[in-house]
């Protein structure tokens, strides 16, 4: 159903880089412990290795089903994104796992948890980020695939909305505008994913919310395990947390990490240029299936054959 993209060979001079041509898993299992930040009860969290072209599957230790981590199978994106399976059985939360996954490169994975939600952690991709680098990544005998966007795709309104565009990079640009009082300024964040860039700059930007709405989530049953140990928590007169920021602008990144994880939910790495304007994890997920459903706006290629001036960070040759 795809066309394989030219092989290019004029282009001597990239760099040598850390994209794989082979696909990747982790080198051994590692497991962690955590709570939901919905139901508020404790998890826990296993990855484990799993064999070339399997994907990133999910798993629910206490109902024995699956669930592939892929686009077709979100059934909420109310306050987090949710997976589905026709049992009724739901993972939720699984984005900021997704994200480091994506940008650290792990295409093959088996996600074991123990209830119906990925634990929060410190509400950022950072103790995701140790996990995976705790385990170590294995190369598999397989190529590695990428979707690479052929045409411009925007989704959502005027006054908020996602795109995706072809790139040479893979480039995120991100603007996150408050709707209520706050006493720092809107915040635009553009970067390009590579896992150094990811570890760097979003990976430790955990997610925020508003005080005010929180009391109203946790009347409604929703949030109950959320505190300002797992999200930066704003209000009229600040930043709550003491410890404050961990970026001046971490709001903006944090946003940049959910499309990160929200976006691996094609299933591929995108190589394409995201940008985000007042979105959140609706937009993210519609415009991945509206790429997803229109075949004449991608194409699939292995990555050795893709032009090193496509790839952000030239390839593993
Ligand atoms: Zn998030």
């Amino acid at each position: 159903m795809y066309k394989e993209m030219t092989i290019s060979s004029s282009t001597p001079s990239f760099q040598a880089g850390k994209m794989s041509v082979l696909q990747r898993t982790l080198n051994k299992p590692i497991s962690c412990i955590g709570m939901g930040v919905h139901s508020g009860e404790r998890v826990q969290l296993r990855l484990l290795p799993a064999l070339p072209n399997t994907g990133i599957i999910f798993k629910r230790v206490d109902l024995d089903i699956s669930i592939p981590g892929l686009w077709a199978g979100v059934i909420s994106t109310q306050l987090c994104t949710t997976l589905g399976h026709a049992s009724g059985a739901k993972i939720a939360t699984i984005e900021h796992l997704m994200a480091a996954l994506n940008a650290l490169g792990v295409d093959n994975l088996i996600v074991e948890v123990g209830g119906a939600e990925i634990p929060v952690m410190d509400g950022s991709s950072e103790v995701f980020v140790d996990l995976i680098d705790q385990a170590g990544l294995q190369e598999q005998n397989a190529p590695r695939r990428a979707i690479i966007v052929k045409r411009s795709l925007r989704v959502g309104s005027a006054d908020r909305w996602v795109s995706l565009e072809p790139s040479v990079d893979r480039s995120f640009a991100f603007s996150c505008i408050f709707d209520r009082p706050i006493p720092f300024p809107d915040q635009h964040f553009t970067f390009i994913l590579t896992p150094e860039s990811f570890r760097e700059d979003i990976s430790k930007a955990r997610t925020f919310g508003f005080m005010e709405d929180l009391a109203l989530l946790k009347a409604k049953g929703l949030a109950q395990g959320a505190s300002l140990s797992n999200a930066v928590g704003l209000s009229a007169s600040g930043v709550l947390n003491p410890e404050g920021l961990r970026y001046k602008d971490e709001c903006v990144r944090h946003k940049i990490l959910d499309a990160v994880g929200d976006l691996a939910l094609a299933g591929l790495p995108i190589l394409g240029a995201f940008t985000g304007y007042r979105s959140g994890h609706e937009l993210n997920y519609q415009l991945v299936k509206t790429l997803m459903e229109d075949v004449s706006a991608y194409e699939i290629a292995s990555i050795d054959s893709i032009s090193p001036i496509h790839l952000p960070f030239g390839s593993a040759h």
